[in-house]
């Protein structure tokens, strides 16, 4: 942990510094190694939480992002139950930075318990399997409402190019067709539309993870890979074919709306000059 209480104040770890834990009350030493990130550990026992991770440089650095009466704050639920948070909003948007893989058990908890929730990935670890393939755009421009996409697979290598199906042809051959519905078609390539394409776009893309950890793919709060590069990729469904895609926003944009809005779903949701 980065802070325990030395005579009642939130302290970093030093060299031989002894604290109380913030959450559960229960002796805490200083770790300060040479090869470990500088960190809190209760002295006596396992975490108090057993959410908590053990933290990486990738952990302490996105919670230094924020300010410091942001970081590491404890929850009660009314049953009693208690866990900490990575970082907590002044508006009350709780931010989870994740490193490890997750059962879809905990993941389910710890949405249910927080709420007002948005989770970070970082992508460090399987960016080799994360294709990022041509942009698409804006899911609500009208120009959209025409195309149904492929889904572009690192095996495809012809799709993750861009091929899409237009609604306007298929309606000609069968009136109930729909863009949910439609699977086949006259088939197009991106570089048709390029230039409407680059109009209309708003950071969305298809990609492809190659063995993903499917619980972020099933996550009921919004989820945010780290990519490094000061981007960060939101999980998204693009449209009613249910094709995933994602959405690049820019980490600064992230902390801002983070900062401001009150709810974990309105991040990145407007744009205008920072
Ligand atoms: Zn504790």
């Amino acid at each position: 942990m980065q802070y325990s209480l030395v005579d009642n104040q939130r302290r970093e770890a030093f060299t031989g510094g002894k604290g109380i834990c913030p959450t559960c009350g229960s002796a805490m030493v200083a770790k300060c190694g040479p090869r470990v990130i500088h960190h809190w550990a209760h002295a006596t026992r396992q975490n108090c939480d057993p959410w908590w991770e053990n933290e990486t440089a990738w952990h302490r650095d996105w919670k230094n992002l924020f300010p410091e009466n942001c970081r590491e704050i404890s929850h009660t639920a009314p049953d009693g139950e208690i866990h900490r948070a990575d970082i907590k909003t002044s508006t009350g948007i709780i931010i989870e930075v994740q490193h490890s893989a997750m059962t879809d058990a905990e993941r389910i908890s710890r949405e249910s318990f927080y709420g007002n929730l948005v989770w970070v990935i970082d992508g460090s670890t399987f960016r080799k399997n994360f294709d990022i393939y041509h942009l698409l755009p804006d899911p609500t421009s009208n120009f959209a409402q025409d195309l149904i996409w492929s889904k572009a697979t690192r095996s495809m290598q012809g799709a993750a190019r861009g091929l899409f199906f237009r609604l306007s042809e298929a309606l000609l051959e069968n009136p109930n067709a729909t863009r949910a519905t439609l699977k086949s078609g006259w088939i197009h390539g991106i570089h048709e539309i390029e230039e409407q394409v680059n109009q209309a776009y708003r950071g969305h893309h298809q990609y492809d993870w190659v063995r993903p950890r499917r619980t972020w793919l099933d996550a009921k709060c919004p989820v945010y890979i780290d990519l490094g590069d000061n981007l960060l990729a939101r999980l998204e469904i693009y449209d009613e074919t249910g094709l995933h895609c994602i959405r690049l926003i820019s980490k600064r944009k992230f902390i801002h709306d983070a900062m401001t809005e009150l709810s974990a779903d309105a991040i990145a949701s407007r744009f205008y000059p920072l």
